[in-house]
């Protein structure tokens, strides 16, 4: 995918209705794409879509371990539901293993250096598996999900990775999403009637209050109001020079 190009697909790709942005995001690639779930309403929205137009993505969750039963429940009803699987990706056991003994079960609660240490382990080394070769990863953020997702584009090279993040949803409402769930028959998390916007581990989330970020209720003992778990550190960023280009 060249820059000209790239540049080209996301001017198309905003213009369109969302199954059709996933149809032309299959047809831009030629490579292996990943659609990365943590089965928050977002993602269910778009799992529907690639299940339903029956498209080549692979959709694949990071099980930390450490998720609400919730959360595992849904991941088997939406299997059930659209007679697919979705991947799962656990976390290396020797590297938890080292986890527990440094930090202790919640160790994650004693300093920020700690939750991302955590964090790396549950999360960020296991994507580098679920993205090891593909050409796209496709994510369910959007940009009005929080202060630090607000640059989120719809298009851009990831140098973490190597490979283009492509964010369909960026320019997306809640409410929106929330109303095609309904409308679609989605399978969604009971967790979000109980104020649980953006459900990620179960001792790291927690309902929110009216008023407050979406994204509020995730590691909230941490003051830096720009908290992420490593996975989107860089919302968005700027197409590869010519001699990264694929
Ligand atoms: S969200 Fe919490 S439990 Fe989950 S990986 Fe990060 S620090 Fe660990």
């Amino acid at each position: 995918m060249t820059e000209a190009r790239a540049n080209d697909l996301a001017l198309a790709l905003a213009g369109l209705p969302l199954a059709a942005r996933l149809r032309r995001i299959r047809q831009a690639f030629e490579g292996k794409l990943v659609f990365t779930t943590s089965l928050g309403l977002e993602d269910q929205v778009l799992t529907h879509l690639i299940f339903r137009e029956g498209l080549d993505i692979e959709v694949a969750t990071l099980d930390t371990g450490r998720l609400f039963p919730e959360t595992y429940a849904l991941w088997a009803d939406t299997e059930m539901h659209y007679g697919r699987r979705i991947r799962g990706f656990a976390p290396d056991r020797i590297a938890i293993e080292r986890l527990l003994d440094d930090q202790g079960i919640n160790g994650f609660r004693l300093s920020p250096e700690a939750r991302k240490a955590c964090c790396h382990v549950r999360k960020v080394e296991p994507l580098r598996r679920v993205l090891a070769g593909a050409e796209g990863w496709l994510t369910g953020l959007r940009a009005s999900q929080s202060t630090q997702r607000q640059g989120t584009g719809v298009l851009g090279f990831e140098p973490e990775f190597g490979l283009w993040k492509i964010n369909p949803l960026f320019d997306q409402t809640r409410e929106t999403l929330a109303d095609l769930a309904g409308r679609w028959s989605v399978p969604v998390n009971p967790l979000h009637a109980e104020g649980y916007l953006s459900i990620g581990c179960q001792p790291c989330t927690r309902a929110i209050q009216p008023g407050e970020d979406e994204r509020a209720g995730r590691w909230w003992w941490e003051a830096d109001a720009r908290r992420e778990c490593g996975l989107h550190l860089a919302a968005a960023s700027p197409a590869p020079d010519e001699s990264r280009r694929a």
